[in-house]
């Protein structure tokens, strides 16, 4: 066997925030040792420049002499290694709480490979060890990586993707062990919280059992969740593991749900995206982007299905789904930017604009989770209708696993849309040139009308239209955003500009919406404002409610047709 490079992971003082890092490559047998530092992770389609908090980098040879180095680049490092053992050392900062990024203090230590790891140009299917070197003798060490050989604190990783994959929680954790179809599942808690651990572990597998009978069965040997329970909210999918970040009090009611479906969600991608991959991300490119305009499938269909699963799992029912899948619309339905950006577009930009959100994104831009999932939705739909329900979205899904995420081959979007046009066995060009490349209206209720299912707007407040959304900074209302072509903006209104008063009375955040209510549409009211810390006064004029809630309900007298269809999808 290749000897493998050995990476050791300490953090002696762990309130420092430094993981201490050392990688020896024996016996280098080239002039140069490069060695570069991943800028992104897969699955978050972001540059976060992971080398700026890379620091004290050394480079030594066997005999603990220094050898000469400098940098190439802002993440590539050249150590000039005279043919022999380099041994580098440097320290990573960690004190950022994400799922995607590194965290480190008195009370564990988290990191993610793509953050923490270099690798060296050429030899991605080099293995590695990595030997964790833990600072309190009462830290555990979970990850998805397999021990090497029988060392309790060594794994092994068989090449680079599958380092930069597999984060790390070392501390002290509740955890939850069981098997579902024979393979061992671990759901690891850091953090304090009131999550009901046997409830979450009934519900896990049931999901867990539920996506493997859609896929016929589970593409791995052993499953890690790790739940860091904080204040926040993410998920981050693995090949054998995901991340997952909640808030600590949440796990009641619909938060509850929430929480089953961000599982949902992150299990899903082990097949959508971990395994059946967009072309663009069949190898991963760690210095730069990585461009796909599939995102829409690849996130879309994913958080389709984590609505979908629970409902399978029975987790919970239909007037949930129903209920959630309004809100869903409703989020679609108030976002402007849906007539700006398409969904192509908005895969393509996500290392731009999607991670990068400003005052002015709800005008330009449209969440490819949100308007992916809705779309995967009508696709789902309209299969089912003109097969007679023979055929689902779980068919492409199949079908894509089959051709493509089986042989690991990336899917080129001309393979994507041949894929699901074989499956609904006609011709959706025209679907996707509206509601993919173009930024047409999604037509719910003719989706919708075969289920016997009926979109209907309301208004969740029956208020005046102002265009402005407002928050609370420490009490004072500030603008968050305000609406493209909306009377807020004709009279200059802009993100950050502080309301003061409404007609001359004093305002809160808290009572802005409510104040609103008094006046009727096409009247004038003034509002005092701070602008960039110089008082203003703009009049505005009002214009109809808008309707601003979306709400999804059955047919009175639905045909027998109607009643099968909807069996066949949602029972
Ligand atoms: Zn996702």
């Amino acid at each position: 066997m290749t000897q493998p490079w050995q990476y050791v992971v300490s953090m002696p003082q762990p309130e420092n925030h430094l993981f201490n890092i050392q990688l020896t490559i024996c016996d280098w047998d080239a002039d140069f040792l490069d060695l570069h530092l991943p800028v992104w992770s897969p699955g978050s389609y972001l540059v976060r420049e992971y080398a700026k908090n890379l620091q004290d980098f050394k480079a030594i040879d066997q005999n603990g002499k220094s050898l000469n180095w400098l940098k190439i680049t802002k993440n590539y490092w050249r150590v000039e290694s005279l043919k022999q053992t380099c041994q580098i050392s440097y320290k990573i900062f960690a004190n950022e709480l994400t799922v995607r990024t590194n965290h480190l203090d008195d009370t564990h230590g988290y990191f993610n490979g793509a953050a923490t790891f270099m690798f060296v140009p050429n030899y991605e299917n080099h293995p590695f060890t990595v030997e964790i070197v833990v600072p309190k003798n009462n830290w555990e060490i979970a990850t998805a990586l397999p021990h090497f050989e029988n060392h309790a604190s060594i794994f092994f990783a068989d090449r680079y993707d599958q380092l930069a994959d597999s984060p790390f929680e070392i501390g002290i954790h509740t955890q939850v062990k069981f098997e579902v179809l024979g393979k061992s599942h671990e759901i690891i808690v850091w953090g304090d919280g009131n999550p009901d651990l046997g409830q979450i572990e009934q519900d896990t597998k049931a999901i867990i059992a539920t996506e493997a009978e859609l896929f016929g069965g589970l593409p791995y040997d052993r499953y890690l969740f790790i739940l860091h329970l904080a204040n926040g909210y993410g998920g981050l999918e693995h090949r054998n593991c995901c991340s997952l970040i909640y808030p600590r009090f949440n796990f009641r009611g619909d938060h509850y749900l929430k929480f089953m479906n961000l599982v949902a969600h992150e299990f899903f991608h082990t097949w959508n995206v971990k395994r059946i991959r967009p072309k663009a991300l069949e190898t991963y490119n760690y210095d730069q982007e990585n461009y796909t305009s599939s995102l829409w499938f690849a996130e879309g269909a994913t958080s389709y299905y984590d609505q979908i699963i629970p409902l399978r799992a029975k987790i919970y029912g239909k007037d949930h789904f129903l209920k959630s899948l309004g809100e869903t619309i409703t989020r679609l339905q108030n976002t402007p930017g849906r007539q700006v950006q398409s969904l192509y577009e908005s895969s393509f930009d996500t290392w731009i604009k999607l991670y990068r959100p400003d005052a002015n994104s709800p005008n330009s831009q449209i969440s490819y989770y949100l308007k992916g999932e809705l779309v995967c939705m009508l696709l789902d739909l309209a299969i089912r209708n003109s097969s007679q329900n023979r055929r689902s979205l779980d068919d492409v899904m199949r079908s894509l696993w089959q051709y493509y995420g089986k042989p690991e081959i990336g899917y080129t979007e001309g393979e994507l849309y041949a894929v699901i046009e074989t499956v609904a066995g006609t011709n959706l060009q025209d679907f996707f040139l509206k509601y993919i490349h173009s930024t047409d209206e999604l037509d719910f209720n003719y989706y919708f009308e075969p289920f016997g299912l009926e979109l209907y707007a309301g208004y969740a407040q029956k208020s005046v239209y102002t265009g402005i959304s407002v928050r609370s900074n420490n009490g004072v209302v500030t603008v968050k955003s305000v609406d493209a072509n909306s009377p807020a903006q004709l009279v200059g209104i802009d993100a950050n500009d502080e309301i003061l008063a409404i007609n001359g009375f004093r305002v809160t955040a808290e009572a802005f919406g409510d104040r609103l209510l008094d006046f009727k549409p096409h009247t004038e009211i003034t509002i005092t404002l701070f602008k960039q810390d110089q008082l203003k006064t703009v009049t505005l004029r009002l214009e109809q409610p808008r309707c601003d809630r979306f709400m999804i309900s059955e047919v009175k007298n639905p045909t027998p047709t109607q009643q099968k269809n909807l069996q066949n999808w949602l029972d």
